[in-house]
């Protein structure tokens, strides 16, 4: 069972997604890694044209939103780290308190484009670290758009919402899609969901220093069309871990490795150990090993822990999140 924290109440631990009362919602929001990111190019609105592979894990966020009769919006984050990771050195959340918060911007945009004269209480536990490629805004925003839908009796399908999504960031789209692994092209936004077998164990480190996400695309060189992911697909459906691992990339590893030496002490941190194969998520900073089993991710967790690289997950694929 996952350490509990005396601020989370028993409500959302016992049954996250049920509706406790008429005007009530809860939602959880996944974090994500990216076991392969190609950039392929930029394109002249600014963004990157890229390929990825997208996998939502266990650890994860969770959003109450209760319908107010009024038009107010009100938005509460509460720090609920403690029960995701073993956390080294973290700082107090450092998150937009109101209006700049993308769960805030998630219920504006949906009050704008369909008219509806709604307020909400949202009220959010943050266990996703923040600034780490594991996309916890844009999950946190997915989350807002698909609680609000219901809260509102608004009546719009996920393609929908993914198409609102889109507009407020490039991640949001694939945790609107319904399943737990995408190919996402384009900007992000263009998603093939993909039925992948769940369970693959991770062991995620966080180092204290996040990364932003326009820095490391500026360092980044594109490197075109790239093969690679049909193969790693193809070596996860046959379930060979050893032969997905070596297909494991990301074009933005070595921008991001210039400009963090957190980023560099990982990878070296992560060759001395045993996992099948090891890679830094999205942006970064966060980095993750692949791990046979989650026994040996716990293992490698402990070792890790023991290094004071930064917070310590072990999580899988879709699934639960346990403390290192
Ligand atoms: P991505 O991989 O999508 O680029 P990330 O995981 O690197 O994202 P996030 O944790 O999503 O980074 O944070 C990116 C920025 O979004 C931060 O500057 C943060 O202040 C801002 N932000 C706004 N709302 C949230 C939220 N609910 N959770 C996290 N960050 C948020």
């Amino acid at each position: 069972m996952p350490v509990l924290s005396k601020d989370v109440p028993q409500e959302e631990l016992s049954s996250p997604t049920a509706d406790r009362w008429s005007d009530v919602v809860w939602e959880t929001a996944p974090a994500k890694v990216n076991l392969f990111l190609n950039v392929e190019s930029r394109r002249a609105d600014g963004y990157h044209e890229l390929e990825t592979l997208m996998v939502s894990l266990g650890l994860r966020d969770t959003l109450r939103i209760q319908s107010l009769p009024g038009e107010e919006l009100e938005f509460v984050c509460h720090d609920a780290r403690g029960v995701a990771g073993l956390a080294t050195g973290a700082r107090p959340l450092d998150l937009p308190p109101g209006p700049g918060n993308l769960v805030w911007k998630a219920a504006q945009l949906l009050r704008d484009q369909t008219g509806v004269q709604r307020g909400a209480r949202l009220e959010l536990w943050k266990r996703i670290p923040v600034a780490a490629g594991l996309a916890g805004g844009s999950t946190d925003a997915a989350a807002a758009l698909r609680g609000l839908n219901r809260a509102w009796n608004l009546g719009l399908s996920l393609a929908e919402l993914r198409e609102l999504g889109a507009r407020l960031g490039s991640d949001i789209p694939f945790f609107l899609a319904g399943r737990p692994a995408a190919i996402c092209r384009g900007r992000g936004e263009l998603i093939t969901p993909l039925d992948l077998p769940l369970g693959l164990a991770l062991v995620l480190v966080k180092p204290t220093e996040g990364l932003s996400t326009p820095q490391v695309f500026r360092h980044c060189r594109p490197e075109g069309r790239r093969p690679g992911v049909a193969q790693l697909v193809a070596d996860l459906r046959r379930g060979c871990l050893a032969a997905a691992a070596s297909q494991l990339h990301n074009t933005l590893q070595p921008a991001a490795e210039s400009v963090s030496v957190d980023v560099v002490r990982l990878r070296e941190a992560f060759g001395k150990l045993s996992a099948a194969g090891h890679l830094m998520s999205g942006s970064g900073s966060c980095y993750f090993g692949l791990c046979r089993n989650l026994g040996e991710a716990r293992r490698l967790a402990g070792r890790l822990v023991a290094r004071r690289l930064g917070s310590v997950f072990v999580t899988s694929v879709a699934s639960g999140v346990r403390a290192a």
